[in-house]
C-alpha cells in the first residue's frame, strides 16, 4: 500500500487515441487498485478536439496543467489532418518532449508468448536520444535543422552535444544495468564522423562508470541486419533520435506488432507514456484497434513512477498490468493486428478480468 496519491494527466489525442486511452486508464486503474496505488486521473484537451475547443492543438492550459503531475497518457495524433497553420507547425508529441525536456525515448520490443512474430524471443530496449539529432523540429538551436539556401536546394543538420548525449547514455546503462547488463551503442561514424562519432564517444566514456555492463557498438546499416537475424541477442540499445525512432518500428514489427509497441519519454522529473505508432486513421471509431502498446505505456509509466518516487507500489502496478496483457494474448483473446479477431473493448474486458481474477 502505497500513501503517496499520484497525479496523472490522460490526453487522449486523435484517430484511434479516444480508443486505445481509455481502454489503458481502465485497465490501469484495476491494476493500481490491486496493487494499493492511489491515482488522480486529470483529463487535459489536445489535438484536434483541442483546436475546435481552445482553437491550438496543444493548449497552454495544458502544459500548465501537465507541469503540476506527475506524468501523463499522451494518445496519438494525427497531425497532418489539422487545418492551417497548425499542420505546418511542431506537432503535439513533438511540441511537449521540447517543452518539458523529455529527453529519454524508452521503446522496448518484446515477444509476447502466443503471438506469432519474426522473433518470438525478442526482450530488448531501444533508448532514444529525443532532443537533437537530425530531426530539426526539436534541435536545441531552433531553426538551424533544415532551410532551402535556394527553392531547389534543402539542407539538413544534425546536432550532437556531449551534454545530451552524456545524459541519455546514463539512462541507457541505468537500464542495462537493471536487466542482462548489455548495451549496444549505434551510430555511423565511419561517415557522420563528427556528429554521431561524439555519440559514440561519449557513450563510450560513460561506459567506465559502469564496468559491470558489457558494451559493444554497430553502425546503424548493419544494425538493422543484426536485429533481423538475432534480435534476441540484444539487451539495451543506445542510439541517436533519428536512427532510434527507425530502429524502434523494426524492432517492434520483428518482435510483434507496431500495436503492442510501447514508449514512455522521460526527463529527469516527469514522464509521458505514448505507444510508438501513430493515430491508425484508417481504422479510427472501428472498435478494432489494437490498445497493447497504450496499455504498456502506462505499465512503463507506473514502473517510472515507483523508481523516481522510491516506492515499490506503482511497480507492482506496472507488473500486474504486464502479466494481464500477457495473459489474456496467452488465453487467445487478441486483436486483428496479432491474428486474432478481439475488438477493443472485448480485448480490454478480457485484460480486467485477468487482473480481477488473480487479485
Ligand atoms: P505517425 O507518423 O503518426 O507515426 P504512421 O504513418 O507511422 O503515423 P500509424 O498511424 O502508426 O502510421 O499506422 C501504421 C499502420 O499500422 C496502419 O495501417 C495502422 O492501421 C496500423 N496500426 C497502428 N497502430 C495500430 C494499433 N494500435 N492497432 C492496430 N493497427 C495499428
Ligand atoms: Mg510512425
Amino acid at each position: 500500500m502505497s500513501t503517496t496519491t499520484y497525479r496523472l494527466g490522460v490526453l487522449e489525442g486523435d484517430g484511434i487515441g479516444p480508443e486505445i486511452v481509455p481502454s489503458a486508464v481502465e485497465i490501469a486503474a484495476v491494476a493500481a487498485r490491486a496493487a494499493g496505488v492511489s491515482v488522480d486521473w486529470v483529463p487535459l484537451p489536445l489535438g484536434a478536439a483541442a483546436i475546435e475547443s481552445h482553437g491550438t492543438p496543444v493548449p497552454d492550459e495544458t502544459k500548465q496543467a501537465l507541469a503540476g503531475l506527475d506524468g501523463w497518457y499522451l494518445g496519438p495524433h494525427d497531425s497532418v489532418s489539422y487545418p492551417e497553420p497548425h499542420r505546418s507547425a511542431l506537432n503535439p508529441s513533438g511540441t511537449l518532449r521540447k517543452h518539458f525536456q523529455l529527453f529519454a525515448n524508452i521503446r522496448p520490443a518484446k515477444s509476447f508468448p502466443g503471438a506469432k512474430a519474426v522473433c518470438d524471443s525478442a526482450d530488448l530496449v531501444i533508448v532514444r536520444e529525443n532532443t537533437e539529432g537530425f530531426y530539426a523540429d526539436r534541435n536545441t538551436f531552433a531553426g538551424t535543422g533544415e532551410f532551402m539556401p535556394t527553392p531547389d536546394t534543402a539542407i539538413m543538420m544534425g546536432i550532437i552535444t556531449r551534454e545530451a548525449t552524456d545524459r541519455v547514455a546514463r539512462v541507457a546503462f541505468d537500464l542495462a544495468r537493471s536487466r542482462r547488463k548489455k548495451l549496444t551503442i549505434v551510430h555511423k561514424a565511419n561517415v557522420l564522423k563528427l556528429t554521431t562519432g561524439m555519440f559514440r564517444t561519449v557513450c563510450q566514456e560513460v561506459a567506465q562508470d559502469y564496468p559491470d555492463v558489457t558494451v559493444d557498438d554497430f553502425h546503424i546499416d548493419a544494425m538493422t541486419v543484426h536485429l533481423v537475424r538475432r534480435a534476441q541477442d540484444f539487451d539495451v540499445i543506445v542510439t541517436e533520435n533519428m536512427f532510434g525512432d527507425i530502429l524502434s518500428d523494426l524492432a517492434g514489427e520483428i518482435s510483434g506488432s507496431l500495436g503492442t509497441a510501447p514508449s514512455i519519454n522521460a526527463s529527469a522529473t516527469t514522464a509521458m507514456a505514448q505507444a510508438s505508432h501513430g493515430s491508425a486513421p484508417d481504422i479510427a471509431g472501428q472498435n478494432i484497434a489494437n490498445p497493447v502498446a497504450m496499455i504498456l505505456s502506462g505499465a512503463m509509466l507506473f514502473e517510472w513512477l515507483g523508481a523516481q518516487h522510491g516506492d515499490e507500489a506503482p511497480a507492482a502496478a506496472a507488473k500486474i498490468i504486464e502479466a494481464g496483457v500477457a495473459d489474456a494474448i496467452a488465453g487467445g483473446t487478441a486483436t486483428r493486428d496479432l491474428g486474432g479477431n478481439a475488438s477493443t473493448t472485448e480485448f480490454t474486458a478480457a485484460v480486467v478480468k485477468t487482473i480481477t481474477a488473480a487479485d
